[in-house]
């Protein structure tokens, strides 16, 4: 399934310029914390592992500020350029992404102006999509809430019990989201100010998903100041982490093995509570190690039933979330595989694909080694199979757990 992420940037901005005319510079090229708000909300799609496509809407008039801004990325398309309202912008943002998704893949909207989107939201949004047709990140409303009048009168206190503010990500099924816009466009409605209120007025069922108090959207001047300084706090700082991992399976009786996620044809199987892929319960341990977080037993034990016979790639997939989810950018892995048998180089391109697919890495970042022992030990008298891994990934320095 892919999910693709589209980034709306084709606004003026006039709100964040002081003089209240066009901006000379719209809001989400402006430079906070050493880059453009867009480069900080483009990055952290890019690094979400489950984001396999990114398209930003830019305005006409900002191809310059673009190329110069957006960071690169192997999952960014071609920015295509937005209309004249939000609604039109992600519309375009939708028709370009038809030839590249099906319909039930996942589409996420996001404001370029909110450039403190964390992996956590991403996760939630996507998480909530499972069981609804569309997910909004959102925070209750924690102030007072006040009418008034047109000379600042208060007229009426408003109970603020189930209110919440939206925010983006937005998620949404591609295709249902896709109807709705276009629906919508053909009616000649053109001021729904989010594409949740588009899907309500379609009659699909959204979900509020917690979002983060810090997920703001820049408006104001003040906004890009305020900005500035949290990410000077050292959250633009990364830092580079390596961690290790090893495991070991005997055979048992059976015609085949997994490792690396490919299921290979051979005289015995490995023998476990899951599918006992030696290789790929290595990785996941090492990529757990990079972020502190247990080992794969803690996180799936072998003594709960729901993880008999699972496929190790899912305990592979969920590490990557888990360093996704810390801001963590998955640099390379490298595994070693010690065996006499079965031979792993007629298999190395299959496993480089199944473990790239879910860790969003290109092969070249996917180390597949193979060695025997010499006949020597467990592994030389075919009693099993071991494997060691190692990997690297890139964290916010400020991650203090
Ligand atoms: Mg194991």
């Amino acid at each position: 399934m892919r999910v693709a992420a589209i980034i709306v940037a084709a606004g003026r901005g006039s709100r964040a310029n002081p003089s209240g005319g066009a901006a000379v510079q719209p809001k989400q090229y402006a430079q906070v914390g050493g880059r453009a708000v867009i480069a900080h909300a483009i990055e952290a799609f890019d690094r979400h592992v489950a984001i396999t496509d990114l398209i930003v809407v830019i305005h006409p008039d900002d191809a310059a500020h673009c190329a110069d801004a957006c960071p690169p990325s192997s999952k960014l398309a071609t920015p295509v350029f937005g209309g004249s309202t939000r609604q039109g912008s992600v519309l375009a943002g939708l028709e370009a992404l038809t030839g590249r998704l099906a319909a039930n893949d996942l589409v996420l909207i996001h404001d370029a102006a909110r450039p403190f989107v964390d992996g956590e939201t991403i996760s939630a949004v996507i998480a909530a999509l499972s069981t609804s047709q569309g997910a909004v990140a959102a925070s209750p409303v924690a102030d007072t809430l006040k009418q008034a009048s047109g000379s600042l009168i208060v007229t009426a206190t408003i109970d603020r019990a189930g209110l919440w503010r939206a925010q983006t990500p937005q998620g949404f099924h591609f295709k249902s989201i896709l109807d709705a816009h276009r629906l919508a466009a053909e009616q000649g409605l053109h001021d729904f100010t989010d594409d949740s209120a588009i899907a309500e007025w379609a009659g699909l069922q959204v979900k509020l998903v917690l979002g983060s108090e810090g997920n703001t959207k820049i408006t104001t001047p003040e906004d890009i100041a305020m900005a500035d300084l949290r990410f000077a706090r050292g959250t633009s700082t990364m830092e580079t982490r390596t961690a290790t991992g090893f495991d070991v399976h005997k055979f048992a009786d059976g015609d085949h093995v997994w490792l690396g996620g490919v299921k290979i044809p051979h005289s015995a199987r490995l023998d476990g509570h899951s599918d006992a892929d030696v290789a790929l319960h290595a990785l996941t341990d090492a990529l757990l190690g990079t972020i502190g977080d247990g080992d794969i037993g803690q996180h799936f034990p072998p003594s709960d039933p729901q993880w008999k016979g699972a496929a190790s790639i899912l305990f592979l997939k969920d590490a990557a979330r888990r360093v996704s989810e810390r801001g963590g950018k998955i640099i390379n892995v490298d595994v070693t595989i010690l065996a006499e048998a079965p031979k792993v180089g007629p298999h190395r391109e299959a496993m480089q694909a199944t473990i790239g697919e879910a860790l969003g890495l290109t092969a070249g970042r996917i180390g597949i080694k193979a060695t025997t022992t010499e006949s020597l030990g467990f592994t030389g008298r075919r009693e099993g199979i071991a494997a060691m891994a190692t990997a690297t990934v890139q964290l916010p320095s400020t991650d203090a757990s």
